[in-house]
C-alpha cells in the first residue's frame, strides 16, 4: 500500500450469497467492527439485497455496490440491470469483469469494456477485475494477457474517468481455491498493471490508482500482501462472508 499516493479499498465480493435477512444480519454485525477503518469499505453485494444493504449501512462507512450492471441504458436484456438503475438507488460501486462472469457468463474483454463505459457514464464507481487463468501463468504469458485485459477494459476511459476506477488483480486459479497468490506474484502483476495505466494514461495517473488483489485473500494472509507497495487493498469472495475475518482484513489495510 502506498497511501500517501493512492486510496486503499477493502471490497467485499458476496458473490450469490446472503438472503436479505441475512444481508442485514452481515452488514449489522460489520458496522462497529469497521467503523474505525482508515480505508474504504465497501460490499458488493446480489442485486436483491442492494435495498437492504443500502438502509443497513446507512449511517456507517460500510460503502455498497453490486457485481457487475449492463452497457445499455434500457430495453429487451431480460435478466439484466442497467447503470443508472443501480445510482437510482443510491448504489455507487459496481464490480466489472469478474473471473465468474467471463468463464460462466460469455463476458469478453469487449463487453467488459462496454459495461465500464456504460457504469462510468452513470457516475458509477468501477471495480474492474483482470487475471490470468492457471494455463496461462504456467504458458508465462501472464503479463501480457493481463495488460491485454487491461487495455481493452479501459478503451475509451478518459483521465477525469479513470480517478472512479480501481482495478482488481485476481488471478483466476487463486479465486475460491483456497490457493493465494504470493505476496511477491501479486505485487509484481500489480506493478506491471500500474505500468500499463502509465502508458495508456499518465505516471501521476498511475500512480493515483488503487489497485486491489483478489484471491483467497483471508484473514491470516491478508497483512503480508497489503503490505506489498503496489497492493492497495482486495477485493474478497469467501471471507467477506463472515463480519470478524474481514474486520481483520480491513484491520490490516488499516495499519
Ligand atoms: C472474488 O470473488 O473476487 C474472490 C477473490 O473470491 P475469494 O476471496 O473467495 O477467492
Amino acid at each position: 500500500m502506498n497511501r500517501e499516493l493512492r486510496k486503499v479499498v477493502i471490497a467485499g465480493n458476496w458473490k450469490m450469497n446472503k438472503n436479505r435477512a441475512e444481508a442485514k444480519e452481515l452488514v449489522n454485525a460489520m458496522k462497529d467492527k469497521v467503523a474505525n477503518a482508515k480505508c474504504d469499505v465497501v460490499v458488493c453485494v446480489p442485486f436483491t439485497d442492494l435495498e437492504t444493504v443500502l438502509s443497513a449501512a446507512q449511517g456507517s462507512n460500510i460503502k455498497v455496490g453490486a457485481q457487475n450492471c449492463h452497457f445499455e441504458k434500457s430495453g429487451a436484456f431480460t435478466g439484466e440491470i442497467s447503470a443508472d438503475m443501480l445510482t437510482e438507488m443510491g448504489v455507487e460501486y459496481v464490480v466489472i469483469g469478474h473471473s465468474e462472469r467471463r468463464q460462466y457468463f460469455g463476458e469478453t474483454d469487449e463487453t467488459v469494456n462496454k459495461r465500464v463505459l456504460a457504469a462510468l457514464a452513470a457516475g458509477l464507481k468501477v471495480i474492474l477485475c483482470v487475471g490470468e487463468m492457471l494455463a496461462d501463468r504456467e504458458n508465462g504469458i501472464t503479463a501480457e494477457l493481463v495488460a491485454l485485459q487491461t487495455k481493452i477494459a479501459l478503451r475509451g476511459v478518459t483521465a477525469e474517468q479513470l480517478k472512479n476506477v480501481i482495478i482488481a488483480y485476481e488471478p483466476v486459479w487463486a479465486i475460491g481455491t483456497g490457493k493465494t497468490a504470493t505476496a511477491q506474484q501479486a505485487n509484481e502483476v500489480n506493478a506491471l498493471i500500474r505500468a500499463t495505466v502509465a502508458q495508456l494514461y499518465c505516471q501521476d495517473c498511475a500512480d493515483a490508482l488503487t489497485i486491489q488483489y483478489g484471491g483467497s485473500m483471508n484473514a491470516k494472509n491478508a497483512a503480508e500482501l497489503l503490505a506489498q507497495p503496489d497492493v492497495d487493498g482486495g477485493l474478497i469472495g469467501g471471507a467477506s462472508l463472515k463480519a470478524d475475518d474481514f474486520a481483520v482484513i480491513v484491520d490490516a489495510a488499516s495499519k
